[in-house]
């Protein structure tokens, strides 16, 4: 046990932390202090150090609540544990109804779009249709879409509420973390992760997890915050996606590129997005903390000004500068 006292705060508390003597990229062991973060959701005490590993580049918090710990950290009312069942939209069927018909050149860009406005990347029918979406929360914004298009749906989260929700939902899901999921080798066609892998203890072990899961040719489709984008320059400490200490790690499209050609794949598509909700969360986040104001739910208004500007930086992928990294890896044949 170690105590994360601040000098000045007289609510102080001791939480477990554990410190990392290699990188969990690289295995190197020599480290600098770039950042220190306090936690922006929950407002605890402690502060919290974002370091560099000198070999590869690769960002993390270090020292770092443990696994035993980590919950502690996460609010009960995390959004994904509550989404109300979802019904598939048109769009939706047209890219991953197993039925669906060849994607005319024409009808590229439109779908790009739609992907890229959206959350999550609906897949095209792969294989079986086996998919298995980790940090399913209730299932009810990814899963509950597929399974209505006649995938068949497993899911896997930390949450047992939100695992009782998926089940409901009529997904296959279980009590568990990317690093330990415990499905079969080779029983999955699309593994997905929406802003799951930041969260890990080890992406590495995550990724190797998620290898052994699925088929040769089976696809890996994830999405993380891109710590080299525009607005983690703009905003700096403010910008919403530094996150500590839920977010353990940061990405940039080469520290994620050699993660995951380290655990087997082959990386076939990588993309930034920025999504509607992400420029007034990133304002939100930088006005509450110099202004003192306690702006705290998205505006739909501003979600659909925003709309338009976000497609038209889809078109051109905001030159690899948006505020998120989408990846599709392959586990090769
Ligand atoms: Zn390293």
């Amino acid at each position: 046990m170690h105590a994360t006292a601040v000098e000045g705060q007289l609510e102080e508390r001791v939480v477990p932390v554990e410190t990392l003597a290699t990188c969990d990229l690289c295995s190197g062991g020599d480290f600098e202090p770039r950042r220190v973060w306090r936690d922006e959701l929950l407002f605890g005490p402690e502060r919290w150090t974002l370091v560099r590993c000198k070999a590869c580049n690769l960002y993390f918090i270090n020292p770092r609540p443990t696994r035993e710990v980590i919950g502690s950290f996460y609010p009960t009312d995390y959004a994904a544990h509550l989404a109300p069942p979802t019904q598939p939209k048109r769009w939706h069927r047209r890219v991953a109804a197993k039925d669906a018909a060849p994607i005319s050149w024409w009808e590229k860009p439109i779908l790009q779009v739609r992907q890229d406005l959206s959350w999550y990347r609906i897949p095209r029918w792969h294989g079986d249709g086996h998919v298995l979406d980790i940090g399913c929360g209730s299932g009810g914004r990814y899963l509950d879409v597929l399974k209505a298009l006649g995938w068949t749906t497993y899911g896997i989260e930390p949450s047992p509420q939100a695992v009782a929700n998926a089940v409901a939902h009529g997904h296959q899901a279980v009590v568990g973390t990317a690093e330990d999921a415990p499905f079969p080798d080779q029983s999955m066609d699309i593994v997905t992760m929406w802003h799951v892998l930041e969260h890990t203890h080890s992406p590495a072990t995550a990724l190797a997890n998620c290898f052994r899961m699925l088929r040769p040719g089976g696809q890996l489709s994830l999405c993380v915050p891109n710590w080299a984008g525009m607005q983690a320059k703009l905003y700096g400490r403010f910008w919403w996606s530094c996150d500590a200490p839920r977010h353990l790690f940061q990405f940039t499209r080469k520290t994620l590129g050699r993660y995951l050609e380290q655990a087997g794949f082959r990386v076939v598509k990588v993309t930034t997005r920025t999504g509607p909700t992400s420029w007034q969360r990133a304002a939100r986040h930088f006005l509450n903390n110099v202004f003192g104001t306690k702006w705290a739910r998205d505006s739909s208004l501003l979600v659909d000004v925003m709309s338009p500007f976000c497609a038209l930086g889809s078109l051109i992928r905001y030159a690899g500068a948006g505020a998120e990294l989408r990846v599709i890896a392959e586990r090769p044949s």
